[in-house]
């Protein structure tokens, strides 16, 4: 996971192999969101991938799937209320 953002110092994936988190397929991505469901930087690393728009892995404990449709929710919600605070996902805990 390339870039400098100072949240990556505390990923609870830093010293786990990178291929864990891009699975050959999504339905193989359990143990990779175990890993990230106790992860203290959940949060911003799913909102890097959302601004980055990384297309593949798991970032924030969601696949790109997951990713995409969370965005789009997002956009829908931006259209129906523009002065709409952004809020954590309710799944985020
Ligand atoms: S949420 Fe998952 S992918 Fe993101 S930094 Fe934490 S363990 Fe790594």
């Amino acid at each position: 996971m390339a870039s400098n953002q100072q949240w990556q110092d505390q990923a609870a994936c830093r010293k786990i192999s990178v291929e864990l988190f891009f699975p050959p397929a999504e339905q193989e991505s359990e143990v990779a969101k175990t890993v990230c469901s106790d992860c203290l930087v959940r949060q911003p690393c799913l909102e890097f991938a959302l601004a980055e728009g990384e297309r593949f892995g798991i970032w924030g404990g969601l696949t790109s799937q997951e990713r995409r449709s969370l965005a789009a929710k997002r956009r829908k919600t931006r259209l129906i209320s523009p002065s709409a605070p952004e809020t954590a996902p309710s799944y985020l805990g």
